[in-house]
């Protein structure tokens, strides 16, 4: 009897740390024809991250195409994932022929909370697919078409310390910032990001970020400098209407942060801390009233 030639099924697979960004700044400095905001603001990665693991499967008889699966029951799977989005842009882009492309993501990044986790897991969804198939992509292609996912996509692209300029795409590389203990803080209720930016508008902002100081600062790896300089224009606008952000901020420096902001468009509130057993401390007693606290580092 004869049998046909069983095609042969292939996996390769890599997982990605997709860390989440705070802002050491924030500034609004202006709007484009087409909507956007441009800003001016410094980001730094930290520990805290989702698992992306992705799993590229050839020569099944029925591939499957972009398979989502994720440990949070509330967040779509679909086309409404940035991660599936990620992964439809790298094959329409490149070309590849999409077999089956399984995505898992442990979340562990609070969800619309300022700290950019959905952009992350997206980066992380390119930088793996890039490698799985060598698409022999410089970080300048990938970082296009990040962009085209989000503003935030090329600097989780990137990570480390950046100048976002532009819509935050126009990133420069700056010193490390000097390294501590980061306690992240999101009370009990998401933010719109799209809501934020357009209700900062209606405001008027008397006191900006000092940039150039924080460069400076960075340069010098002053961390007593950065922390003098936190600051981020759109806590005029969440902040006022939360006071829960005010209350994390003011418990944060009264329980030893050398400095405290609002990361994003929030309601994440964060403190830095030079000292770990502080910082552990501080978290732990945050923790108490929220859920969302967490102990990591920049890195
Ligand atoms: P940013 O700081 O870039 O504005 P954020 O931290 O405020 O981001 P995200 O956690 O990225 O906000 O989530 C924003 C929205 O995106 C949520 O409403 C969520 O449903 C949707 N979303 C889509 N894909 C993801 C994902 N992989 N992870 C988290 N949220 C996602």
């Amino acid at each position: 009897m004869l049998f046909g030639k069983k095609q042969e099924i292939t996996n390769t697979e890599t997982t990605v740390y997709a860390r989440a960004k705070i802002n050491l700044t924030l500034d609004v400095t202006g709007k484009r024809e087409d909507g956007y905001h441009t800003v001016k603001m410094v980001m730094q990665s930290v520990a805290l991250h989702d698992e992306v693991r992705v799993v590229v499967t050839h020569g099944e008889k029925k591939p499957r195409g972009i398979v989502v699966r994720c440990n949070l029951p509330y967040l779509p799977v679909d086309e409404r994932n940035l991660a599936y989005r990620a992964a439809e842009l790298f094959y329409e882009s490149t070309g590849i022929l999409l077999e089956t492309c399984e995505i898992h993501i442990e979340k562990r990044i609070p969800v619309a909370a300022g700290l950019a986790g959905g952009s992350a897991d997206a980066a992380a969804v390119l930088r793996a697919l890039a490698s799985l198939h060598a698409a022999g992509l410089t970080d300048e292609e990938l970082c296009a078409m990040g962009l085209k996912l989000g503003a935030d996509v090329p600097f989780c692209l990137r990570g480390g310390t950046m100048l976002a300029e532009g819509i935050g795409e126009e990133l420069s590389a700056l010193p490390a910032m000097p390294h501590c203990w980061v306690v992240l803080c999101k009370p009990p209720f998401a933010v719109s990001t799209k809501e934020v930016y357009q209700a900062i508008d209606a405001v008027d902002i008397r006191q900006r970020p000092d940039t150039a100081g924080m460069l400076k600062a960075l340069d010098k790896g002053d961390f007593a400098g950065v922390c003098r300089r936190l600051s981020n224009v759109m806590e005029l606008v969440t902040a006022a209407k939360r006071r829960q952000i005010g209350e994390i901020k003011e418990f944060l420096a009264e329980n030893g942060a050398n400095g405290t902001l609002m990361s994003g468009s929030g309601p994440t509130v964060y403190g830095l801390f030079s000292d770990e057993g502080r910082a552990k401390t501080a978290a732990k007693m945050l923790g108490r009233r929220f859920a969302d606290t967490f102990l990591t580092e920049t890195v």
